[in-house]
């Protein structure tokens, strides 16, 4: 999609810390993180939200979460814990209209996620 920002960061029109890629997942280091591990894991098409996806997509967000366990594993926060998480729709708050999940760790989370 042509306004999107994280398409533009797919297609490298916008620069990112980018921690890891393949053909159809890329990750990189969040703008504003809240705790010191904080990746956002998408697919490189465009899905506006987890209300999009399809069957056929099973597979892809499996291996989203498999990513994010591996960058989990690689920044030594596989033991202390971490979060994966991702927003859907207005009432999540949710910013970016490009499915995304966070990984977020590296500090004792807050207990209230709601
Ligand atoms: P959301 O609220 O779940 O949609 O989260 C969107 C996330 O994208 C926020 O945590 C932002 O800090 C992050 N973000 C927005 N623009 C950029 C960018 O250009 N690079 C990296 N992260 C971004």
């Amino acid at each position: 999609m042509s306004d999107c920002i994280f398409c533009k960061i797919v297609n490298k029109e916008i620069p990112s810390a980018v921690v890891y890629e393949d053909n159809e997942i890329l990750a990189f280091k969040d703008i504003y993180p809240v705790a010191p591990v904080h990746i956002l894991i998408i697919p490189k098409k465009h899905l506006a939200s987890t209300n999009e996806l399809e069957e056929e997509d099973a597979l892809l967000t499996g291996k989203m979460i498999m990513v994010a366990r591996d960058i989990a594993r690689k920044e030594g926060i596989e033991e202390s814990g971490y979060r994966i998480l991702t927003n859907c729709g207005p009432d999540s708050r949710q910013e970016v209209m490009h499915l995304h999940f966070h990984l977020i760790g590296g500090k004792k989370l807050g207990g209230n996620i709601g």
